[in-house]
């Protein structure tokens, strides 16, 4: 059997976009496969939000030239409602404030259509409480983050926190966590990333976008990718983070020239 090319999750090939006819994106390469752990790092301005946010299916943003594939189907062709159903989850560099919808309810809500989905029953209130209690000790979140407005009033580490919870109860195949790590004090990045490596298992996948190593002291990532205006511009392993820690982005520019002879 063939198992290669079946742990694939996601290929990204040539991929180009814009936004207000403005190319942001020019031509990106990817290939994530199951079990797999990918960072995205680039200073900002160099297109890692408007990638997840394409892979989310962002309907603000046109893709020009290239194709997505997600698990054997053309992800562009799906809505982003489609995607979420089939195990994308994307949490969002400033996730949204929705005053006066509860936690507990939007989460609730989340989740049973994502089971109705996949074939699996829902939960009632009731059921959905014990449920998510369980996940919000992993995060150390308090209860009454439950009662309180999705996002309001939320400091930027609760914030951070709420999207990692959601993505615990909704249980990704591919996980895309845009500077999930910004803002974060040391406590919460380590909660954080205990969320995330729980989650992270043989089946799914996880591309985390970040700007600072940090974030990969807790996470350990299986690639690195550096980005710049719109493309990859370099991939390494989890020891590439630690050079551009060192180094700082100016450094894979000398890096690349000595490499590759200055092609570009
Ligand atoms: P990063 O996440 O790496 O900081 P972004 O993807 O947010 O980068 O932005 C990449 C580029 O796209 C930036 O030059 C930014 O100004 C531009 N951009 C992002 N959103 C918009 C928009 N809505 N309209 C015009 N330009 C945008
Ligand atoms: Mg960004």
């Amino acid at each position: 059997m063939n198992n290669d090319n079946n742990s694939v999750i996601l290929k990204v090939d040539n991929l180009h976009a814009c936004i207000q006819g403005k190319e942001i994106l020019k031509g990106i390469n990817l290939t994530v496969k199951r079990g797999e752990i990918h960072a995205i790092m680039g200073l900002n301005g160099s297109g890692k939000s408007t990638f997840a946010k394409i892979l989310a299916g962002h309907p603000d943003y046109q893709v020009t030239q290239g194709n997505i594939q997600y698990e054997k189907q053309d992800l562009l062709e799906l809505s982003s409602e489609e995607r979420a159903q089939a195990g994308i989850f994307l949490a969002f560099q400033y996730p949204i404030e929705i005053p006066g919808v509860a936690n507990s309810q939007f989460l609730r809500l989340a989740y049973n259509t994502v089971q109705t989905q996949r074939g699996k029953e829902e939960l009632d209130p009731l059921e959905f409480d014990d449920f998510v209690r369980e996940k919000m000790k992993l995060l150390e979140m308090k209860p009454d983050f439950l009662d309180r407005s999705v996002n309001e009033g939320f400091s930027g580490g609760e914030k951070k926190r709420n999207e990692i919870l959601q993505m615990a109860l909704l249980e990704p195949r591919l996980g895309i966590l845009d500077e999930t790590d910004s803002g974060l004090d040391i406590d919460a990045l380590k909660i954080v990333a205990r969320g995330v490596n729980h989650l992270s298992n043989q089946d799914n996948a996880m591309i985390l976008i970040t700007h600072y190593q940090r974030l990969l002291d807790h996470i350990v990532p299986d690639y690195v990718h550096v980005m710049e205006a719109g493309r990859i511009i370099k991939t390494g392993g989890k020891e590439l983070a630690l050079e551009l820690e060192t180094h700082g982005y100016d450094w894979v520019h000398n890096d690349l020239q000595h490499t590759a002879g200055a092609s570009s």
